[in-house]
């Protein structure tokens, strides 16, 4: 049985590994977040808000041409069909709700290529609160639209100007401020990642996709189950999402798209179960990329979303128990299969998403197995990428 239990650990991994002065934040939100999503009023607002604002239920889409070719049934999860253009607004939309009802007044928030920080910029223009994003001043430099976007809805973009100047750096940087201001502020934090309860409630956040999926398949195919679900994993929260309410139906294969970057041994990689340790990395105990000394090791991915040197602690466990399958794709291969997926189906998808379309060739399947795919966002973020990449 997969299940978070009460101090936030799936098996071997999670908890919640902070410094002292972080624990009054993080007990206030583990002591009252269960309750106030369980109340009709949060779930009222909260299902609204999907419906109305980010257009769900998102199409879960059968791809004809792409089936043909690869010999099952291939579907699509409309993800990327989300308001913001992807996965995440699924999660930023619950916790503004959960930061209000617990009287907040300040949102802060760490982002990598921007992604995180536009859904949350976002949701507060939407909630009328203030906003703060702390994102590494590298990632400022490289992600300019984003930076842009940001501000347009109102929020303040904070440079963090230690260490690489990216991701890692503005989690640290967002920590110490929620350290500083804990009365007001609440941190909503990106991913399955995080101190306990943050992994566990995203994930309930991002649930709503596996929610959609047994009904839409349901209907299409008279079944709740597909045979397997494919989605690509930087911390996993499209993937947490994607497998919850399949968790514990042994049934249905679980397959997490990781980044290999160059190659998993180029030492240009963010394949975390391959690469990875067991350690402590931003307040969970997880598997993270490290040196034998337990200094984290700087990721690789030509996609921002998945340059993350760790995991979340849920699929540090599905990867220990063996029940989900882990790809490594390399950038060229992902590359490839989001042209491919644009040529075959008109969808240009996010560079993230490519990881998880390239693991339909890294997979064993039977003829017309059902395959779902998460289909986390959509690329127009990437046209930079794909562009400089060049080979289409
Ligand atoms: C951020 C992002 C990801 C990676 O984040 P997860 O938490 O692993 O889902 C994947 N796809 C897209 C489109 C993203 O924006």
């Amino acid at each position: 049985m997969i299940k978070v239990d009460e101090k936030g650990f799936y098996g071997k991994f999670g908890g919640a590994y902070i410094p002292e002065m972080l624990h009054p934040n993080i007990e206030e939100l583990r002591d009252n977040y269960e309750q106030i999503v369980a109340t009709a009023e949060f779930q009222e607002e909260f299902q609204s808000l999907l419906r109305d604002f980010v257009g769900r239920p998102t199409p879960l889409y059968f791809a004809k041409r792409m089936s043909e070719k690869y010999g099952a049934k291939i579907y699509f999860k409309r993800e990327d069909l989300c308001h913001t253009g992807a996965h995440k607004v699924n999660n930023t939309v619950g916790q503004i709700i959960l930061a209000k009802k617990l009287g907040k007044k300040r949102i802060i928030a760490e982002t990598g290529a921007g992604q995180h920080g536009v859904a949350t910029a976002t949701v507060c223009a939407l909630m009328g609160m203030e906003c703060t994003i702390y994102m590494g001043a590298l990632d400022i430099q490289r992600q300019r639209p984003n930076v842009e976007r940001m501000r347009i809805l109102g929020a303040k973009v904070v440079p963090a100007t230690s260490g690489s100047q990216t991701l890692k750096d503005a989690t640290n940087e967002a920590m110490r401020q929620w350290i500083n201001n804990p009365v007001d502020t609440h941190y909503i934090i990106g991913s399955v990642v995080g101190p306990h309860p943050y992994p566990e409630m995203v994930a309930r956040f991002q649930s709503v996709i596996s929610e959609e999926i047994k009904k839409q398949l349901l209907e299409k195919e008279g079944t709740e189950n597909p045979d397997i679900l494919i989605a690509c994993v930087g911390g996993g929260s499209n993937a947490a999402g994607t497998f919850f309410h399949y968790y514990n139906v042994p049934e249905v294969r679980l397959v997490a798209a990781e980044a290999a970057g160059l190659g998993i041994s180029s030492g240009k990689s963010a394949a975390t179960t391959a690469l990875g340790t067991p350690g402590i990395l931003h307040g969970s105990k997880t598997l993270l990329m490290q040196t034998e000394d337990g200094q984290v090791v700087e990721p690789h991915s030509i996609s921002a979303g998945l340059d993350y040197p760790g995991i979340g602690p849920v699929h540090a466990h599905l990867f220990d128990i063996g029940r989900a399958e882990f790809v490594a794709v390399e950038d060229e291969d992902a590359m490839k299969a989001g042209i491919e997926l644009s040529r075959m189906e008109g969808i240009i998808p996010a560079i993230e998403t490519a990881h998880a379309v390239h693991a339909l060739n890294m997979i064993a399947y039977k003829k017309d197995d059902i395959i779902v795919i998460n289909l986390s966002g959509r690329g127009d973020k990437d046209l930079d990428t794909y562009i400089k990449w060049g080979g289409y």
